[in-house]
């Protein structure tokens, strides 16, 4: 992968934190990658672990020595700013918090966030209601890591699964620390965005270039289909091994307004090579585009 570096491509996968946060680092400098995501404690789980200051200083020592940026942490799967429960939204917030702390005690630059889902509701209320959780957990501290808000795939009561839905609630908290979005292709594509022809990938970086501004595009998540396209579903697959396909990709891949952005794969891990395989078909795609 060394010609990625080369050419100012950022590429990486999420990594697993297992062992110690710093561990996710190495784990980045082994696949060759020079970006990363990770979770900084269990997604699942509403318990916390402090990350300890040797940890936290490792893994920017790591992180500069390899010249691994930027790093992105994604988000509790928990954390639903839509929820109509007092209760669940207090205890989201309080998370979603917590996770811009991490960032900042990492020296991590962004942390990534599915807004959230709720059923029974107008999208618009439950995304006002998300908006000032935002406001509440991000804006209203001083933090140096940003947020981005990611689109959904659009299952039942998701709030931010296209363009214009996620560019309602940036309207709504704009401040230092939103810092714009992250595009999954997976979802952006089981939504209705056909990413395997040029006017569907127009479509969705011209919506972009409307109502949010490509500037606040951070970084892309790049995971294939097991679903068809408008299937609402969010199933990750290998790249070129779904729906979206290598013909699919090699078409996103030759977009410059999405090659200036960090690159970061969330395909399955099955086998210990999966992550190596999927790096290295990207890396194909993209070296053959440099050559031509
Ligand atoms: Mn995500
Ligand atoms: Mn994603
Ligand atoms: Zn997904």
């Amino acid at each position: 992968m060394k010609s990625i570096r080369v050419h100012g491509f950022r590429l990486g996968v999420h990594t697993s934190i297992a062992g110690g946060i710093s561990k996710s680092v190495e784990r980045a400098v082994a696949l060759n990658a020079n970006t990363f995501q990770i979770f900084s404690h269990n997604p699942r789980q509403w318990r916390e672990n402090r990350i300890t200051e040797e940890d936290a200083e490792r893994f920017s020592i790591l992180r500069q020595k390899y010249d691994i940026r930027p790093a992105f942490i994604h988000a509790s799967y928990l954390i639903n700013l839509a929820s109509p429960s007092d209760l669940i939204l207090k205890k989201s917030i309080e998370l979603l918090s917590y996770e811009l702390t991490n960032a900042d005690t990492l020296g991590a630059e962004y942390v990534v966030l599915h807004t959230g889902s709720v059923s029974g509701e107008s999208g618009r209320t439950a995304r006002s209601r998300a908006a000032n959780a935002i406001l509440k957990a991000v804006c209203k501290k001083r933090h140096s890591s940003s947020l981005l808000l990611e689109n959904t795939a659009g299952e039942k009561g998701d709030i931010t699964s296209s363009i214009r839905t996620l560019a309602e609630i940036m309207e709504m908290c704009s401040c230092e620390s939103m810092a714009g979005i992250c595009i999954d292709t997976c979802h952006a594509f089981s939504y209705g965005y056909d990413l395997t022809s040029s006017e569907g990938i127009e479509r969705l970086l011209s919506e972009i270039d409307k109502y949010i501004g490509l500037d606040k595009l951070r970084l892309m998540h790049l995971n294939d289909s097991r679903r068809p396209l408008g299937s609402h579903i969010d199933r990750h697959e290998h790249i070129g091994k779904g729906f979206i396909g290598i013909k699919g990709f090699k078409k996103i891949l030759s977009d410059k307004r999405i090659l200036r952005v960090p690159l970061i794969l969330e395909t399955p891990k099955e086998t210990e090579d999966d992550d190596k395989r999927n790096l290295k078909r990207v890396c194909e795609i993209l070296n053959s585009r440099v050559k031509s």
